[in-house]
């Protein structure tokens, strides 16, 4: 019988390689698949970041003709604030973070940082000043650290374990068979959502950069994980200019400004308080939101059956 299991063992590890390449090459034209075909114009130039502003003006952007997502979207976020971006699903809310990252450009408008136009900057400079929590965080399948590290390779071991902190992934690391060296991924542990969440954030506090993009999940969250990672978020936004692409509305309420975006325009705007004193779309969005909230914390209330 070993004879036989021997070879099914080989044949089994040659299976999981070839599965592995198959994974890391689907990841990379997820990636390219986002980034179609924007270079670097002639002549591009570093861009030059002293406090971060970001603005969009009358931005308009269609992936199909046919089909416009942004008909007109102007907005600041001014340095060291927060603006949150609402809508029902499919407004074209997580449009406007790629094209921040210029993964695609706008037919017409202009986005600049610290008045600068992004698309007369260098790819690399753009990204490097802009740090990103998607929401699905797509891990290398390495070890924990190596994920962690991503964000600033230069960093010291201590600074990897200081940022682990910070997003309160470190007590969970360290209660694994090998700490930071433990491998994540298809080969080693399967991490859950909101573990994979914190690794984005240390990722990004490591990386420190001016601009932060919150794509907060759409996946619901456990409500202690999700109170968890609100803190964690909160304290990486503090003092940077945030935008933040909310498809659930927990984390907007105390964002300086609150776009309420509908069908490529925005409806709405001004702060929480403002815009639930208003009655329109955004308390409409924020009551039922409440009540399925409600819904789930009875529920996770409940006993569960075996
Ligand atoms: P949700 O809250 O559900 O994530 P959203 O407001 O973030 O929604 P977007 O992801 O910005 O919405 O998408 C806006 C619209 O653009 C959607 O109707 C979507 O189907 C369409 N869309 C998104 N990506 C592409 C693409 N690569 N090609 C064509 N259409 C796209």
């Amino acid at each position: 019988l070993i004879q036989l299991y021997q070879p099914l063992n080989f044949m089994g590890m040659v299976y999981r390689e070839i599965k592995q390449a198959v994974t890391d090459i689907e990841q990379m034209f997820d990636i390219l698949d986002r980034a179609p075909e924007i270079a670097d114009k002639p002549g591009a130039k570093p861009l030059v970041v002293h406090e971060g502003a970001v603005r969009f003006e009358d931005v308009r952007f269609a992936y199909v003709p046919e089909r416009p997502i942004l008909k007109g979207v102007s907005f600041e976020v001014p340095a060291g604030k927060t603006v949150a971006i609402v809508g029902p699903s499919g407004a074209g809310k997580s449009t406007i973070s790629r094209l921040l990252f210029r993964f695609y450009e706008p037919q017409s408008g202009r986005i600049l940082i610290d008045g600068q136009p992004i698309a007369d900057a260098t790819q690399k400079s753009l990204r490097a000043a802009i740090g990103m929590v998607p929401q699905d965080t797509v891990l290398f399948n390495d070890t924990i650290g190596y994920n962690i590290r991503y964000g600033r390779w230069e960093a010291t071991e201590a600074e990897v374990e200081e940022a682990a902190a910070l997003a309160q992934i470190d007590r969970f690391i360290r209660s694994l068979p090998e700490g930071f060296a433990t491998s994540v991924g298809e080969r080693g542990l399967k991490l859950s959502g909101g573990e994979k969440q914190r690794v984005a954030i240390a990722r990004t506090i490591l990386k420190g950069p001016p601009i932060l993009v919150l794509d907060e999940a759409t996946s619901a969250l456990d409500s202690f994980t999700e109170k968890d990672i609100q803190d964690a978020l909160e304290r990486i936004s503090r003092g940077r200019t945030t935008l933040v692409i909310a498809h659930r509305l927990s984390t907007v309420v105390n964002a300086d400004e609150i776009l309420v975006l509908d069908k490529g325009v925005v409806v709405e705007r001004g702060s929480h308080p403002d815009l639930l004193s208003r009655g329109g779309v955004y308390a409409q969005l924020w009551n039922r939101q409440r009540e399925v909230d409600e819904a789930r914390a009875t529920l996770e209330g409940l006993p569960r059956e075996e």
